[in-house]
C-alpha cells in the first residue's frame, strides 16, 4: 500500500509529528521501533530517550502534581494494556508519593496516545533499509514488511555514548550503565559507591537520581568546570552525597565476572597520576550520537552524524519529500519541548509539500 506520511521514531519529535499530520487527515503510520533486547541495550527502544528519564520538569503544561492524580489521569486516557506499563509508578515498592512533574515514559505514553486518537497507525519495528533514489520512498522494516510512502519524518532521535574501552565492554549490564533511570534502583548499587563519567546536564541528572540509592556518588570530570546549567550546577553542588572528581578520565573499569563492577581506575588530566575508587556501578552520561546508520548515507548528515535540515528554518532534508526532526537533526537545543516543535513543523511541511505536488 502506498503511504502518504510515514514517520520512523516514537519520541516526542516523531508523536507530536503524528498529531499533527493524523488531524490533517494524512493517516500517518508511525514505525515506532522493534522491542528487542538489542535496542534496550542501546537505547533505541521505543518512545525515545524520554522513556529513560524520570521527571521532566522543564516541558510547559506540567507543573507538581500529586502523583495519584497523575494515576488517575493516566488510568483515564490510557487503555489498560498501555496503563499498564507505567503501574510501577503507582504501585508496589518504587511507587512515587507526594507532587512531582510527569516523568518522561508518562508523557510519551499521553503522546502515544494522543497520536492513537487521532487515527495514527502504529507498527512496533525498526525501519532497517531505504531506497530515497526511488519515488515514491521505500522503506524496508526489520521483519521484512516493505512500505511505499509520498512523504517520509525520520524522527529517530540519539542514543548515548560509551567510551568504548575494552573493560568498559565487558561489564556491560553487569554495573555498566548508560541510564541511571533505568538501572540505578537495583540492589547491586543500594548504599554503595557508584561513578558517574561527564560533566553536562544529563551528568548532574543522573548522579542527583542516583544519590537517592548510591552512596556516595563519584561524579568524575575530565574538566575543572562543569559544562551543566547553572540550576543543574548548583544541585549536584548542593548534594552531600555526590562528590565531583575533577580533571579526570578514566582509565578501566575494575571487576570480575562473578561480581561485576568493583571500582574504576581514573587518570589525572592534571599530573597523569592514577587513583583507584571502589564502586559498584559505573554510569556514562557523556553525550549522545544521532540514530542515522538505516538512512544508509542517502541523506545528507553533517560532521557530527546529525541530518542536515537544506532550508532554513524548514525540516526539509537533502532528499525531496523526506523531512527530519527532533534529535536526529539537533546537536545543540536536544529538547523535549524542541523535538516537539520540530516535529510539528515536519508535519506541516509534509502536508504542504504534498499539496504543492497535487497529493491531498
Ligand atoms: P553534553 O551537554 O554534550 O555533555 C556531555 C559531557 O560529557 C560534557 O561535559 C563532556 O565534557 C563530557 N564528555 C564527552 N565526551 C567525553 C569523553 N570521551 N570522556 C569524558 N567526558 C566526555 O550532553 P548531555 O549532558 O547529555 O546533554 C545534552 C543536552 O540535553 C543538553 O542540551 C542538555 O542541556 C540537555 N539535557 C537537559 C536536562 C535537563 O534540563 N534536565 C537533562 C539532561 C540533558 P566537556 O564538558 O569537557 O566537553
Amino acid at each position: 500500500m502506498r503511504e502518504r506520511v510515514v514517520i520512523i521514531g516514537s519520541g516526542p519529535a516523531g508523536w507530536t509529528a503524528a498529531i499533527y499530520a493524523a488531524r490533517a487527515n494524512l493517516q500517518p503510520l508511525v514505525f515506532e521501533g522493534a522491542l528487542t533486547a538489542e535496542n534496550q541495550m542501546k537505547g533505541t527502544a521505543p518512545l525515545g530517550q524520554l522513556n529513560l528519564t524520570t521527571e521532566v520538569e522543564n516541558f510547559p503544561t506540567w507543573p507538581y502534581v500529586d502523583s495519584e492524580i497523575l494515576a488517575g489521569f493516566s488510568k483515564s486516557a490510557l487503555p489498560p494494556e498501555r496503563y499498564e506499563q507505567l503501574q510501577h509508578f503507582y504501585h508496589g515498592r518504587h511507587a512515587h508519593h507526594g507532587k512531582r512533574a510527569a516523568f518522561g515514559p508518562e508523557m510519551m505514553e499521553y503522546a502515544r496516545q494522543q497520536a492513537v486518537n487521532f487515527g495514527t497507525r502504529i507498527i512496533t519495528d525498526d525501519i532497517v533499509q531505504v531506497d530515497f533514489q526511488k519515488y515514491p520512498l521505500v522503506l524496508t522494516a526489520s521483519r521484512g514488511d516493505i512500505v511505499e510512502s509520498l512523504t517520509v519524518i525520520v524522527a529517530t532521535g540519539a542514543r548515548a555514548n560509551y567510551l568504548g574501552l575494552p573493560s568498559e565492554d565487558r561489564f556491560k549490564n553487569n554495573g555498566v550503565s548508560a541510564c541511571a533511570v533505568c538501572d540505578g534502583a537495583l540492589p547491586r548499587f543500594r548504599n554503595k559507591p557508584v561513578v558517574v563519567i561527564g560533566g553536562g546536564d544529563s551528568a548532574v541528572e543522573e548522579s542527583t537520581y542516583l544519590s537517592k540509592f548510591a552512596s556516595p556518588v563519584y561524579l568524575v570530570h575530565r574538566r575543572d568546570k562543569l559544562r551543566a546549567s547553572q540550576i543543574m550546577q548548583e544541585r549536584a553542588f548542593n548534594n552531600t552525597k555526590i562528590q565531583l572528581k575533577w580533571n579526570r578520565t578514566l582509565e578501566e573499569v575494575v571487576g570480575t565476572d562473578d561480581d561485576g563492577v568493583t571500582g574504576v581506575r581514573l587518570r589525572s588530566t592534571v599530573d597523569n597520576e592514577t587513583e583507584e575508587l571502589a564502586a559498584s556501578g559505573l554510569f556514562l552520561a557523556i553525550g549522545h550520537t544521532p540514530n542515522t546508520d538505516f538512512l544508509g548515507g542517502q541523506v545528507a548528515l553533517d560532521d557530527k552524524g546529525y541530518i542536515v535540515w537544506t532550508k532554513p528554518q524548514r525540516t526539509y532534508t537533502s532528499v525531496p519529500g523526506v523531512f527530519a526532526a527532533g534529535d536526529v537533526a539537533d546537536s545543540y537545543y536536544r529538547q523535549a519541548v524542541t523535538a516537539a516543535g520540530t516535529g510539528c513543523m515536519a508535519a506541516l511541511d509534509a502536508e504542504r509539500w504534498l499539496a504543492e505536488h497535487g497529493e491531498l
